[in-house]
């Protein structure tokens, strides 16, 4: 018996998952003024640079085979035919499938304009749209490149995984309508990355608006400000902020860079307090799932109801219906549907489940209800950004996120109300498709 010790220590070690882990990061400010996305009351392009903002990729290899990359950015957020463009090239260069490649965005309200992001929303003149253009081309390249970098930079590495708290995210809809409930998601999920004693990557995450600041300043906004104090504090480890279910909620109170600067701080401390804190061991093994559902709009006008919008609608709902008719088909069709993305990445016990759109904080707590409150990790804003997302009760209650946000995104009407169950009953299939363990 004694001989074979040696052969059962070696079994159990290799049962782990050995991870390895690469990070890399590259300079998206822009280099000329561009139009700043977010609002749709900006009358002009940028007028400076406040701080870079960067796009960042952390890539995984369970060291069974098994790879997914992270990509966040300091953006508004990527539609789905950029991130095509990205993800079809990444699997020509580096073989990655769609379901290993997760594209998340922080949606700062400081950045530039992206493709056909948010674009009803502003009063763009063709003089501006060069730089736009410019811009995207070589964003794309750069994710691509960043993917590449980070896969390249694969080395042994350990994971640990915990939650703080933050208690500045406000649900938003409360400022208008005070009767409603405000419900918020305040976790802060932390995944340290960890070669010997050199944390190498810090992936932290919270459910709130990026928009503490509204001028013509490129920055990060608050979880810019986050990232740059958190590898301050962490001298040679890169920061990834990843985009909650932070679509109803804003930073409140706002508009000062002070108080950007300070949500930035007291996120940096909330995530060096869990790490401080209990984190747990992330073991394998690493499964990935992607996929698309159709989620389905109604109320959608016919050529008529568009030209009488034109005549006597707002600015916005007059540009929103210009933007529609251009792209009617010559019968007077409007498209009814979006293929929705939706992704769940299994790091052992660890489920992150990734959403597109600007999904509400309902999704967030109910996903983590049903998956666990310790152990699951919800994003919005991620491979898609192209409508709110909202749950059933928020798109009873209408509003903003119910259905007046198509207007500056473009879409052709509210969502069926189907969309929340259509969306839970998706993520519940991906999730029992993926098994827990080798
Ligand atoms: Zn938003």
């Amino acid at each position: 018996m004694k001989r074979l010790l040696p052969f059962l220590l070696f079994a159990a070690a290799t049962a782990r998952a050995e991870w390895n882990a690469g990070v890399a990061r590259v300079d998206i400010t822009p280099t000329e003024p561009i139009w700043m996305a977010g609002y749709g009351n900006r009358t002009k392009p940028s007028e400076g640079v406040r701080q870079k903002i960067w796009v960042k990729a952390l890539a995984l290899d369970d060291g069974a085979g098994a790879r997914a990359v992270l990509v966040t950015s300091d953006l508004l957020g990527f539609e789905r035919d950029m991130a095509e463009i990205v993800t079809q090239r990444a699997k020509q260069k580096y073989g990655l499938e769609r379901r290993q490649i997760a594209i998340n965005s922080s949606h700062t309200h400081s950045g530039p304009v992206t493709g056909m992001v948010l674009r009803p929303a502003y009063p763009i003149g063709p003089e501006h749209e060069p730089a736009i253009q410019r811009y995207t081309t070589k964003l794309l390249d750069q994710v691509v490149d960043v993917i590449g970098a980070a896969l390249e930079d694969l080395k042994p590495a350990t994971l640990t995984f915990g939650q703080g708290n933050l208690g500045f995210a406000t649900n938003r809809r409360r400022t208008v309508l005070r009767h409603q409930p405000g419900p918020v998601d305040q976790d802060v999920p932390v995944l340290a990355v960890k070669s010997g004693s050199a944390t190498r990557a810090i992936v932290f995450g919270y459910a709130c608006h990026a928009t503490a600041l509204s001028d013509y300043q490129i920055n990060g906004d608050w979880p810019g400000f986050a990232q740059a104090a958190i590898e301050k504090d962490n001298p040679g480890a890169t920061a990834l902020f990843v985009t909650g279910a932070g679509a109803d909620s804003n930073p409140l109170p706002r508009r000062t860079v002070e108080l950007a600067e300070h949500y930035g701080m007291v996120t940096a401390e909330a995530v060096a307090q869990a790490m401080k804190g209990k984190m747990g061991t992330v073991n394998g093994p690493l499964r990935t799932a992607f996929d698309t559902i159709d989620l389905l709009f109604t109320d959608i006008p016919d050529r008529a109801e568009l030209e009488r919008r034109i005549a006597t609608a707002d600015p916005a709902a007059k540009r929103h219906a210009q933007f529609l008719l251009k792209r009617m088909t010559p019968s007077g069709k409007l498209w009814d549907r979006h293929p929705y993305p939706i992704q769940v990445w299994k790091l052992g016990d660890l489920k992150m489940i990734i959403l597109g759109g600007e999904l509400v904080v309902d999704y967030s707590l109910r996903l983590k209800a049903q998956y666990g409150w310790a152990d699951t990790w919800v994003a919005g804003y991620s491979n898609d950004v192209f409508a709110y997302i909202p749950s059933v009760r928020v798109l009873k209650e209408g509003g903003y996120e119910g259905g007046g946000a198509m207007i500056p995104y473009g879409q052709p009407g509210p969502f069926h109300p189907a969309v929340e169950e259509s969306i839970m009953d998706k993520i519940e299939r991906l999730m029992k498709s993926l098994p827990a363990r080798r």
